[in-house]
């Protein structure tokens, strides 16, 4: 099943989303968009744990 997130669940007045065909994949796109947009060269474990609970079966 494919996976949705949308960044503003996450980061106030962000309006990224991304859907990708696995939780895996996902993360890949989270990660560059957090490093590009967001500047965060690591993503907390905190905020990990956020997107995860904001993820979306699509
Ligand atoms: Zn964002």
């Amino acid at each position: 099943m494919a996976k949705k997130f949308a960044c503003g669940d996450v980061v106030n007045g962000c309006a990224w989303s991304v859907t990708a065909k696995d939780e895996k994949e996902l993360f890949q796109k989270i990660s560059e968009h957090a490093k590009g947009v967001h500047k965060m060269s690591t993503i907390p474990d905190e905020i990990i744990q956020k997107v995860k609970s904001k993820i979306k079966d699509v």
